[in-house]
């Protein structure tokens, strides 16, 4: 028998083993190992804050997504012996390997940033990464009687990263509905000199924060937190009544013991291949590995449709022939029932148009609509019932240019 073990039954590891199931043959033993039974949409966690999710609608038991004939094994993993290949889980229990694939993601770590963790972790200072943040969270807003809320993200990479600019459009659209927005300052404090990585979407995103009243602290290293105010590594001071920020992203804590990680403790893989690149058996895929693109379900939706194809060829000594290209889709919600669509990859940033048809849509580019925020929340049944269970999804792989156009920037259009 070959053995296959793959660390992490998120989006990533459940994908990945169901769509491999089904190509490799019976000779193939498959395990999935993940610390507990309970598999997260991690995209609702943004709705619960403002009542429109509660926890119950995000959580399913994992168990119910796996295929019958794969291994599930509930337990923390602990080590990488890539000498011996095995696995060594907490509770003592060794798992040997053929191949391993790392799908361990990555996760909120408020433990990094000094004062985080104080005596006022959540009571006035939140996060939504988690559940437990993300419920705390909702009570706390319900709470609030306006004053100065500080939206953050402390560094990239993080998961998702337009999600905090997601929850400053709806911290917006909810305190408008109660009455009490004009008695709060939204400011939203980032790392990036603009409102995302990229100029096109930036510079659109920019002025939908600006429309919406909420100021931008941009190149804001965070320092600390320290009685009730923000400090970044430069000393500005961002005094707050309520802080929501996302804490830094790492990768899972075994992925750095046993030597496989970076500083972040993400795995350095090929990025076209996810190959690690100094073991010719182990892979990392989605949030774990240490990609060039944004950290996005859809990213690990399009890797696995890659890793599916090139594995079975890897292990026959065959050549690998599709090469990941970076493609991200991301609907980014902006209040008001309204949504945007991003669609971009390693060389080509999201650029305005219509998608998936060009010219037609549905879904609207860069561009706010409401048929991209009912898209968005259409994506739960897709993500359960298609998505992870690996059933094949009416979207291309590869990003197309089909659909987009590249606006005049500011500068050539006076
Ligand atoms: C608030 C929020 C909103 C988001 N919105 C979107 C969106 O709109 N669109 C989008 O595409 N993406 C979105 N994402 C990102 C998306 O959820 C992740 O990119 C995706 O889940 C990554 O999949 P993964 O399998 O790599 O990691 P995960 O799904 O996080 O899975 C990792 C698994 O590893 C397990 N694990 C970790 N460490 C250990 C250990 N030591 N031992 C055992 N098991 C372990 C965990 O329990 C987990 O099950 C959002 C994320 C957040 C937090």
């Amino acid at each position: 028998m070959n053995k296959l073990l793959v660390l992490g039954a998120g989006t990533a590891g459940t994908t990945l083993v169901n769509r491999l199931r089904r190509r490799l043959s019976d000779d193939w033993y498959i395990t999935v190992v993940d610390q507990d039974e309970t598999h997260l949409y991690q995209p609702g966690l943004l709705f619960i804050p403002f009542g429109l999710y509660t926890a119950a609608d995000v959580v399913e038991p994992r168990r119910r997504y796996l295929p019958r004939d794969v291994d599930l094994v509930i337990g923390a993993i602990e080590h990488v012996d890539t000498e011996r290949q095995e696995v060594r889980l907490v509770d003592g229990t060794v798992l040997d390997y053929d191949h391993l694939v790392i799908a361990t993601g990555t996760h909120p770590r408020p433990d990094q940033t000094p004062g985080m963790l104080g005596d006022q972790w959540r009571q006035t200072v939140h996060d939504f990464y988690t559940l437990e943040g993300s419920v705390i969270l909702h009570d706390a807003l319900k709470r609030f009687d306006g004053g100065r809320l500080v939206v953050n993200m402390v560094e990239l990479p993080i998961k998702c990263p337009v999600a905090p600019l997601e929850f400053a459009f709806l911290a917006d659209w909810h305190l408008r509905e109660r009455g009490i927005r004009d008695r709060t300052e939204i400011v939203f404090a980032t790392p990036l000199s603009g409102a995302f990585t990229k100029p096109v979407a930036a510079s659109l995103l920019g002025d939908l924060l600006e429309q919406k009243g909420i100021v931008v602290e941009s190149d804001f290293y965070t320092g600390s937190v320290e009685d009730g105010a923000l400090v970044s590594y430069d000393e500005r001071r961002l005094d707050f009544d309520l802080l929501v920020t996302v804490p830094i992203n790492m990768g899972a804590s075994f992925v750095g013991a046993s030597g496989l990680g970076d500083e972040l403790d993400h795995v350095p893989v090929d990025r076209h291949t996810f190959l690690s690149n100094d073991h010719g058996n182990v892979w990392s895929i989605g949030d774990a590995a240490d990609l060039p693109v944004s950290k996005a379900g859809s990213v690990a939706h399009f890797a696995v449709d890659v890793f599916t194809e090139n594995f079975p060829r890897y292990v026959a000594g065959l050549p690998m022939e599709e090469a990941f290209d970076g493609h991200a889709l991301c609907f980014v919600e902006s209040g008001d029932g309204r949504a945007m669509l991003i669609d971009f990859n390693y060389e080509t940033e999201p650029l305005p148009g219509k998608y998936p048809m060009p010219g037609v849509g549905p879904f609207s580019l860069l561009e706010e609509s409401r048929v991209n925020h009912w898209g968005k929340l259409a994506f739960k049944w897709v993500y359960w019932n298609g998505l992870v269970k690996g059933r094949p999804m009416p979207l291309p792989t590869e990003m197309t240019m089909a659909g987009k156009h590249r606006p005049a920037t500011k500068e050539t259009a006076v």
